[in-house]
């Protein structure tokens, strides 16, 4: 169980699979990385500023520019 009580989830994004791929061009981009641990189909989700797998915990924290 990720522990999540202390960070309050603002705003709700869109959700379901709409999320997880985004339509560009004439392909399908993922915008979430797949878990390296778990492997591909584990996607991570987004937490604003990291990504962390709900199945395995990682957490893995985007670049910021
Ligand atoms: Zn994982």
């Amino acid at each position: 169980m990720p522990k999540e009580g202390r960070e309050k989830t603002a705003k709700k994004k869109r959700s379901g699979i709409a999320s997880y791929y985004q339509i560009e061009g004439d392909g399908l981009k993922r915008l979430r990385p797949s878990c390296e641990r778990c492997g591909p189909g584990y996607f991570m989700a987004d937490h604003g500023n990291r990504f962390t797998c709900g199945h395995c915990g990682l957490t893995r924290y985007k670049e910021q520019s």
